[in-house]
């Protein structure tokens, strides 16, 4: 390809809206246009990323027994009635009415249509294990879409269910996706981690792992041990209590005026004591009740796991009047002593606590003294706590360090939620009708470009891994108008493409610190410099760009030189 003639129209400014570098630089590198907020256009060169990240994810499904089908993009509401997610999706799902005035919906994830497929032409156990994929765009009404390719209302996700007869099978079917998605984050060349998940709303029947990418500005907060390979979101991560209960004496319940605090930090200061002496208790709705939290003041609570243990739908944060309600206090003042109305739900911490301070449900006042089992008895106590950086590890005990990652993947167990919905069952060895057992696999390949670009880059630009760069090798003449050099530059071009390297050669009529310019913001994993020296002494520069080295080398040489460093990175990332 001759620059000259390639739509990469690279720019200099950075637009507005863009608050990650994968975003500035890929629409300063000529790779995306927005066409509305969340929809991009990808322009030929951020295509052909895609087309590469498609391509390895294609291999490794394959290579597992997936089988790539194309379902509709337009799905009708009925098949989303009766899974019961018309309604539970929300304001996220993309609705439309066709000239009748059937309603359908724009593909957010396809469960329910690839199990209507399946519950159709599926009738024996000896039709099962079926592994079946497409890659596709997905469409998603996303609150606030952001970071560009990053969290889009249209992007593209490779999308794989399985189908099995038993939850043995299906972990067999789950093992094969997680090793596959290994392969796959590896082979683009990227550091990745999997981490255990949060099943959530969606339920299921057991195991999910994300796969990270690691990088600082990604979404998602994770903990890994440093010791063993423990690793969770950590909406997820375990609390492990190693405190024993405190032996301290129960001291007499005391209620102390405490006007105008109403924070942990104001209290802790307040009563000259440690926040890890403090209950905080936080007054919830969901929407089915109302309940207090208590974890331990120097501790955050985990919204996620509340959620969990009430299995509710919803749960905020109750307004100013619930509160007073049900407290007879101001904000600032709850405590689950003398508490009627609502459930409580305590961290285990909290019940090895002793002579501990709470609210006392009256306006500037707390009690002191406060022993759980002796002066309120909360109705459960689980782990609903967040955990940090420094806390034991759940497996082994050793330190857990925090880190942010991208969510690129995601494999999770589904087990009967969708088969038992949607009537898939199958007949087994025995002639008995059983549900299937199935699993769902995603990729947003769009964010995997993005989280790419987050971990490779540069204060000049992208460093594109080799096996998703969108071409291997730029050639540069350094004088377009020397007619002698840019034969050189062309045949150096022509012989590259002939042995199978992704070449561009930038033939056009710039300066050179131009050329140069755009080279490192596009990315290019390698610069040949064609210049004076081609003539004069028959060599050519090599640059790489991850490292800055410069090789110069014979021309006659050039193409052997630059084959083997792409087959050898390429090389350095299949496992
Ligand atoms: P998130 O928590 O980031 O919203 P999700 O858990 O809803 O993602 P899944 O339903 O698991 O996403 O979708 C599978 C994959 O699709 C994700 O791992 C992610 O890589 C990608 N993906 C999801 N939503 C978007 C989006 N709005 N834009 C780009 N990629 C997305
Ligand atoms: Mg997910």
């Amino acid at each position: 390809m001759r620059v000259s003639e390639l739509l990469a129209p690279t720019l200099r400014e950075v637009p507005a809206e863009a608050e990650v570098i994968s975003h500035v630089l890929m629409f300063r590198a000529g790779l995306i246009r927005k066409a509305a907020s969340g929809v991009y256009i990808y322009l030929p060169l951020g295509y052909r990323v895609m087309k590469k990240v498609m391509q390895i994810v294609r291999e490794e499904m394959d290579k597992k027994g997936g089988q790539e089908l194309m379902l509709p993009i337009i799905q009708p509401a009925e098949l989303w009635m009766e899974s019961g997610r018309w309604d539970v999706y929300g304001d996220e799902l993309f609705r439309l009415k066709d000239r009748h005035g059937r309603e359908f919906a724009l593909g957010p994830t396809h469960e329910e249509i690839i199990t209507d497929l399946v519950r159709g032409e599926v009738r024996s156990y000896k039709q099962l294990p079926l592994l079946l994929y497409q890659i596709q765009n997905k469409y998603r009404d996303e609150r606030r879409p952001r970071f560009g390719l990053m969290r889009g209302r249209e992007f593209i996700m490779k999308d794989l269910y399985s189908f099995d007869k038993d939850d043995a099978s299906l972990d067999v079917s789950y093992r094969k996706m997680y090793e596959a998605y290994s392969r796959i984050f590896t082979r683009c060349g990227l550091k990745y981690r999997p981490v255990e998940a949060d099943p959530g709303a969606i339920g299921g029947s057991g195991g999910t792992h994300e796969f990270m990418v690691m990088a600082d500005s990604g979404e998602a907060a994770i903990v890994y041990c440093h010791n063993c390979n423990y690793a969770a979101n950590v909406e997820k991560a375990e609390a492990v209590v190693t405190d024993a209960p405190s032996g301290e004496d129960m001291l007499a319940l005391q209620e102390v005026s405490t006007p105008g605090v109403r924070t942990i930090a104001n209290l802790a200061e307040f009563l000259n004591t440690g926040a890890d002496r403090l209950i905080k208790a936080l007054v919830y709705q969901t929407e089915v009740e109302t309940v207090v939290a208590l974890v331990r003041g120097d501790r955050e609570l985990n919204e996620i796991k509340l959620q969990n243990v009430l299995g509710t739908q919803q749960l905020f944060m109750a307004d100013e009047r619930t509160v007073t309600d049900l407290t007879g206090a101001a904000t600032g003042y709850a405590g689950p002593v003398n508490l009627k109305g609502a459930r409580i739900i305590a961290d285990k911490e909290v019940t090895l606590m002793r002579n501990a301070v709470t609210g006392a449900n009256k306006t500037d006042a707390h009690l002191i003294n406060v022993n759980p089992g002796r002066d309120f008895t909360p109705d459960e106590v689980v782990d609903i706590r967040l955990v940090r950086a420094g806390e034991p590890c759940p497996r082994c005990l050793g330190e857990l360090v925090e880190a942010r990652g991208i969510e690129v993947g995601q494999v999770f167990k589904l087990g009967t939620k969708y088969s038992k919905a949607l009537g898939a069952k199958f007949l087994d060895e025995n002639g008995r009708e059983q549900l299937m057992v199935m699993g769902c696999y995603g990729i947003g390949v769009s964010r995997t470009v993005a989280a790419a670009i987050e971990q490779n880059h540069d204060n000049d630009g992208i460093i594109w891994p080799m096996p998703i760069a969108p071409y291997h090798v730029i050639v540069v003449p350094v004088s377009t108008k020397d007619e002698e050099q840019m034969k050189l530059a062309l045949n150096l071009y022509d012989s590259l493409r002939e042995a199978g390297i992704e070449v561009v050669i930038d033939d056009r009529n710039e300066r050179p610190g131009v050329k140069f310019k755009d080279a490192d913001l596009i990315g290019y994993p390698l610069r040949v410099v064609v210049g004076s020296k081609a003539l004069e002494e028959g060599t050519v520069e090599i640059k790489y760009r991850r490292n800055g080295n410069v090789h110069t080398v014979k021309l006659e040489g050039a193409v052997q030189f630059i084959k083997k460093i792409v087959e050898d990175e390429i090389a350095e990332h299949t496992p």
